[in-house]
């Protein structure tokens, strides 16, 4: 079988080869094992967040999204408001989710290389009252962007509000903790940084307030609160899971834990991330954020402005020499991505550099600067 493209994206990504090994079986949906491999699953995620006693996890088919439309639509009743912080497309499309589901919203948004800022969260909370709840990604995929959660959290907590995060992109990788940032469920997905299959989504809910969630969900296939039931119940999906990826997902827990938890994948993370960077940064490639904004999960360089660097052709260079980034998605900024997460290592980090270099010379690009006059100053 020959190697498959590396996956510098943010995700789906590079998979271990035990991880999907662990696929090569049937199961039944009420096959004992299987079952006993789902509750298993639960329980490490909350885990992850020292959640135990106060939260549970509910498990929901389908990609991240579907798992943060669930989180929305149980927890934030149809007499609620939610205040969406938005610094990306993630952020934008929990608008949109408010907008299907006819959820009052307001938003406060900040340019995409910014993190949001606590103290406007705090003034929006005191200026209106309907706020019930606010919701905040960890990391922005978009840029890369680390928010400050923990600062967000004490802010929204202070002001009697409850908090939803999407941390899809920074679950496994950065730590959150249950204990010391408050906030009523997060949600996040099977193919990130634990490094599973794609097809399943989570969010880890604060059982109290779960509670309170039944008949709020304007879905029946996402009701969160239903979900959570008949799991409780009978230990059993209301809906076909996605079995396979369910026990891959439970495989990549153990790596994660064979691996150190949050902190041994999230060393592993940074080393990828700053060799990347310093690596591109020597090339004359300039990142759109500072070093202490960014998030060790993706990085987001600007185009360099050389007329011989064309993307496309940049793209496909790399791809024939095993690795595959990823298109920018900012509106700010022409710029591309390059991630740091899934099964890689430093050897994948100096590879990808080796084939960036190698696609610059045959393109005739000698720097990946994006300030016009080093492209011009030849
Ligand atoms: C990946 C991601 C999602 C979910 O994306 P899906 O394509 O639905 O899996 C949501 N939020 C953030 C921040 C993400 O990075």
């Amino acid at each position: 079988m020959s190697q498959d493209p590396w996956l510098l994206t943010p995700g789906p990504l590079t998979t271990s080869m035990s991880v999907k090994q662990s696929m090569l079986h049937d199961w039944g949906s009420r096959d004992a094992k299987f079952l006993a491999i789902n509750t298993r699953m639960r329980s490490r995620l909350v885990a992850m967040i020292g959640g135990e006693g106060a939260f549970t996890c509910v498990p929901m088919q389908g990609s991240g999204t579907f798992a943060v439309e669930a989180m929305i639509g149980a927890f934030v009743p149809p007499a609620g408001k939610l205040l969406v912080l938005i610094n990306g497309a993630y952020g934008k499309r929990i608008a949109k989710i408010c907008e299907y589901y006819k959820r009052a919203s307001a938003v406060l948004e900040w340019a995409e290389d910014q993190p949001v800022d606590p103290a406007r969260v705090a003034k929006a909370l005191a200026d209106d009252a309907a706020i019930t709840h606010v919701a905040v990604v960890h990391c922005e995929t978009t840029s890369g962007v680390l928010n400050p959660i923990a600062e967000v959290a004490r802010v929204v907590a202070a002001a009697g509000r409850k908090l939803l995060i999407d941390a899809m992109s920074a679950f496994g990788a950065i730590a959150l903790s249950s204990q010391e940032v408050p906030f009523d469920a997060v949600a996040a997905s099977s193919n990130k940084c634990i490094e599973g299959l794609p097809g399943l989504g989570f969010v880890l809910a604060r059982v109290d307030a779960l509670r309170q969630c039944q008949g709020n969900a304007p879905s029946l296939s996402l009701d969160l609160y239903e979900q959570w039931q008949a799991l409780e119940k009978t230990g059993q999906y209301r809906f076909t899971p996605p079995i396979h990826c369910i026990v891959a997902f439970d495989q990549a827990l153990t790596e994660h834990e064979e691996e150190g938890g949050v902190a041994g994948r999230g060393a592993r993370y940074r080393n990828n991330c700053k060799i990347l960077v310093d690596g591109m940064r020597a090339l004359g490639f300039e990142t759109l954020l500072p070093d202490q904004l960014q998030a060790p999960i993706i990085v987001t360089f600007h185009m360099p402005t050389d007329p011989r660097f064309v993307f496309q052709t940049f793209y496909d260079k790399l791809k024939d020499r095993g690795y595959v980034i990823y298109p920018g998605k900012l509106t700010v900024a022409d710029s591309f991505r390059i991630g740091c997460i899934g099964r890689l290592d430093e050897t994948h980090m100096k590879g990808a550099l080796a084939a960036v270099r190698a696609a610059m010379s045959e393109m005739g690009v000698a720097n990946g600067s994006p300030r016009r006059q080093a492209a011009s100053a030849e």
